[in-house]
């Protein structure tokens, strides 16, 4: 079975879209802004994509420009302003950031009420210790992607290739709160072909091309491949995941494709978690 990611996706955002509608006319609207620090091609791909869904489903949204040149202490400013300024319930800093800005700082200088990426430390100790939190979007997208194919995790064991912040360590902690066996898996993994033929859950997130051969998977495992890669192949220049999937997908129970898998939940579980944030900043 391959896992509609698109479809999915497009499914969370009609449900968003109902939710803001029946907001009363008089409230504000939840309002993201997102901010674009320099040129680089695909973060602007990528803000015009949440731009866009954002308006679509009724969230008021805004992207603050910058020049590679902003001086670390300017865009802290621009962000306390942002915490302080009611129309809007999410902040976001578009990564990777110019070399002479810490992006460690800058996160954490975000209120975490208002941090819909989910990567301030209050937020990720409180995913950690089983708290309500703002939950990193991509991870979460796969976590609502394989509820669409297991109903119940529980026993299951789980291997997640790569130990990332944004992606392996977060996704490790919604799956073992649905009480599955997880290892997390990275570049010193010993025996990583024989540890993958073990899950019944594998999601890949190395950033490595077709990394995972079908001799790696057993018949019943749901794959999930978070990878991006651009590749050429054959003169064509194209983008494939961490797994070989074309050798893999009749094997396996299920697999997600790439494109057309992780990349479109990533988005909607940002505008799900504006959302989030503008409930609860709204009913406090
Ligand atoms: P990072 O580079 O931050 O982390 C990669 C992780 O994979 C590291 O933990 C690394 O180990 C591990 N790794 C690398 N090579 C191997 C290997 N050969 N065997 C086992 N583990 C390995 O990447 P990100 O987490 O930021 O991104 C991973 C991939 O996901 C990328 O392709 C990225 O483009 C994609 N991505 C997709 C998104 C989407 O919306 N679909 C969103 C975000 C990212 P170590 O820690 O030892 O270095």
């Amino acid at each position: 079975m391959i896992i509609d990611g698109k479809k999915i996706a497009q499914d969370l955002r009609e449900r968003l879209k109902k939710e803001i509608n029946q907001l009363s006319a008089s409230s504000i609207k939840p309002g993201l802004a997102v901010i674009l620090i320099g040129d680089d091609p695909a973060s602007h791909i990528y803000v015009k994509n949440k731009e866009k869904y954002a308006k679509e489903i009724g969230i008021n949204s805004k992207v603050l420009r910058f020049d590679t040149s902003i001086q670390e202490k300017n865009l802290i400013k621009e962000i306390h302003q942002l915490n302080n300024d009611k129309t809007f319930h999410g902040i976001l800093v578009q990564l990777p950031l110019p070399s002479h800005i810490n992006p460690k700082k800058i996160i954490s200088e975000i209120i975490p009420a208002k941090d819909v990426d989910g990567f301030h430390p209050i937020n990720v100790g409180n995913l950690s210790s089983g708290n309500e939190s703002l939950v990193p979007c991509t991870p979460y997208g796969c976590y609502l992607l394989l509820k669409e194919i297991i109903p119940n995790f529980s026993g299951m064991h789980a291997v997640i290739i790569g130990r990332s912040n944004i992606n392996g360590k977060p996704m490790a902690q919604l799956l073992l709160k649905e009480d599955c066996t997880v290892t997390i898996t990275h570049s010193k993994t010993k025996n990583l072909k024989e540890i993958c033929l073990t899950a019944d859950i594998l999601i890949a997130a190395a950033g490595k091309a077709k990394m995972v051969k079908a001799d790696w998977v057993q018949k019943d495992c749901v794959v999930i491949d978070v990878g991006i890669n651009r590749i050429e192949e054959n003169g064509n220049k194209k983008i494939v995941g961490d797994v070989d999937f074309e050798n893999i997908k009749e094997k396996v129970k299920a697999i997600t494709p790439v494109p057309g898998g992780v990349g479109p939940m990533t988005i909607s579980c940002l505008l799900n978690n504006t959302l989030t944030a503008y409930k609860k900043i709204v009913s406090n």
